[in-house]
C-alpha cells in the first residue's frame, strides 16, 4: 500500500490534489482537458504548456477557445509556458500534436513525470499501456517494464474511433469471440484539431480519407483486447478492415460496424451481451467513470451525434441499429464523443485509474518510491 492509498477516501485522495500539467493546452484536446479538469476533485491544473507561438501569453490570449462555455476562471490568466521538463506539476496530460509528442513525451518521462498521452507516437510500443479503464485496466502493469531512471512513465489512450469500436467489441469478444470486423467511420471535424479541415473542404461535403486513421483502427484493438501474460500483451487476433470519412459534424464519431463471430449466435444473445457488459472498475469510484459504459438504442434513428454525443457527459458509448448482416454475422452503429471519451475525458479516467492503483503519486512520494 502506498502513502497515497492510505489517504484515499471513497471519493478519492484527501487534499491536497495532485498537480496536473497540460502539454498542448491550447489545442482542441488541450481545451477539453482544461474544461474537464476545472472542477476535478482529485486533480488541479498547475501548468499549461504549448508551442513557442503561445508561450509567454496568458491562456485566454493564446488559446483560440472553441468551447461553448467560457474559459474556466482559474486558468484564463495563467501564463502558457514552453515545453520544458521542469514544469510545476506531479504529472502531465499530453494533447500534443504527433509531430512533437514523440520527443516531448520522452523528455518528460525521462525527467520523472508520468505522461498520460493522447498522441499516437507510443501507443503500439510493447511496454506502453494502450488503456481503456473499463476494458483492460490490468494493462497498466506494463509501466513496470519501462526503463526511465526517475520513476516517469508513459500511458496512452487509443485513437478516438478505436475507443468506441473496442468498447462495443469487448462484450462480443468475451462471449463469442470475434473473427473479423468491417468498419466504416463518419468522423467529426473536431477530430482534426483546430483549425483543422478548411471550411471549403468540410461544408456540404464528405472527405473519404483521414491520414493514418484506418491503420490505427485496424491495429490498436488487437493490443487493447489482448491478454496480459508474463508481463507482455498477447494481441487478440481478429481481421479488421476500416474505411474512414470526415463529415461536417462538430462532435462525435459514428462507426458502422459488421462483425463475424467465432461461434454461431442468435441476435438476442448479441443484444444481451451488450446489455450485460459490466465494467471491471465499477467499484473503484472514479470521478469520470460513466455509470454505464454502453447505452443500447432500440429505436431506428439512434444514436445520432447531435442528439446523443453527451451520453454520460460524453463518457458513454452509444450502440444502435443492431441487426443481422447479410455478409458477416451482425451489424450495428457505434457513437463516441471524440474529444471527451476519445481523448481528454479518456485520459483523465486513465489518470484516475492510475491513482487508484497506486501508480500516480505526488512528485515527492514518487521520488521516494523511485529511489527505494
Ligand atoms: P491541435 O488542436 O492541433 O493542438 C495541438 C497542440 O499541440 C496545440 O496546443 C499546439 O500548441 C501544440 N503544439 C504544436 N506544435 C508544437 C510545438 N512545436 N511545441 C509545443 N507544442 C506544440 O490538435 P488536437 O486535435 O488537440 O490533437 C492533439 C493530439 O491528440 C494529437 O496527437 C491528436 O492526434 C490526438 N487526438 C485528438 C483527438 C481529437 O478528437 N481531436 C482525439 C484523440 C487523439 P500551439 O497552439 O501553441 O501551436
Amino acid at each position: 500500500m502506498t502513502l497515497l492509498d492510505e489517504r484515499l477516501t471513497p471519493q478519492g485522495p484527501a487534499r491536497p490534489q495532485l498537480r496536473a500539467g497540460i502539454l498542448g493546452a491550447t489545442g482542441a484536446v488541450g481545451q477539453k482537458f482544461v474544461e474537464i479538469l476545472a472542477d476535478h476533485p482529485w486533480f488541479k491544473i498547475t501548468a499549461l504548456a504549448a508551442s513557442e507561438r503561445s508561450a509567454g501569453q496568458r491562456y485566454r490570449e493564446a488559446a483560440r477557445w472553441i468551447g461553448s462555455a467560457p474559459i474556466p476562471r482559474a486558468v484564463a490568466d495563467m501564463k502558457v509556458v514552453p515545453l520544458r521538463d521542469n514544469l510545476d506539476c506531479d504529472f502531465v496530460f499530453s494533447g500534443l500534436s504527433a509531430r512533437v509528442a514523440g520527443e516531448a513525451e520522452r523528455m518528460f518521462a525521462a525527467a520523472g513525470y508520468p505522461v498520460i498521452s493522447n498522441a499516437r507516437n507510443y501507443r503500439m510500443k510493447e511496454d506502453v499501456p494502450l488503456l481503456i479503464p473499463e476494458i483492460n485496466p490490468d494493462h497498466t502493469a506494463l509501466v513496470h517494464n519501462q526503463c526511465w531512471d526517475r520513476g516517469g512513465y508513459i500511458v496512452t489512450n487509443p485513437n478516438c474511433s478505436t475507443v468506441g469500436l473496442v468498447c462495443a467489441l469487448k462484450p462480443l469478444q468475451d462471449a463469442f469471440g470475434v473473427d473479423a470486423v468491417q468498419v466504416t467511420t463518419l468522423q467529426a471535424l473536431s477530430g482534426a484539431g483546430h483549425p483543422g479541415v478548411s471550411s471549403l473542404d468540410a461544408l456540404g461535403n464528405v472527405v473519404p480519407f483521414i491520414g493514418g486513421e484506418e491503420d490505427k483502427i485496424a491495429t490498436e484493438p488487437g493490443k487493447i483486447l489482448g491478454m496480459l501474460a508474463g508481463g507482455r500483451i498477447e494481441h487478440a487476433t481478429m481481421a479488421i478492415s476500416a474505411q474512414c470519412n470526415r463529415v461536417p459534424v462538430l462532435e462525435g464519431h459514428l462507426a458502422c460496424v459488421s462483425v463475424k463471430l467465432r461461434r454461431r449466435t442468435r441476435l438476442g444473445e448479441v443484444r444481451s451481451a451488450f446489455a450485460a457488459f459490466a465494467s471491471p472498475i465499477s467499484d473503484y469510484n472514479l470521478p469520470s467513470a460513466p455509470r454505464s459504459l454502453l447505452h443500447i438504442f432500440d429505436e431506428a434513428h439512434a444514436p445520432q451525434p447531435r442528439r446523443h454525443v453527451y451520453l454520460e457527459g460524453g463518457m458513454g458509448v452509444g450502440i444502435g441499429r443492431l441487426r443481422a448482416c447479410e455478409v458477416l454475422d451482425y451489424k450495428f452503429v457505434v457513437l463516441v464523443h471524440n474529444t471527451v471519451r476519445g481523448a481528454a475525458g479518456g485520459a483523465v479516467l486513465n489518470a484516475e485509474l492510475l491513482v487508484r492503483q497506486g501508480l500516480l503519486l505526488p512528485q515527492r512520494e514518487a521520488a521516494l518510491v523511485a529511489a527505494s
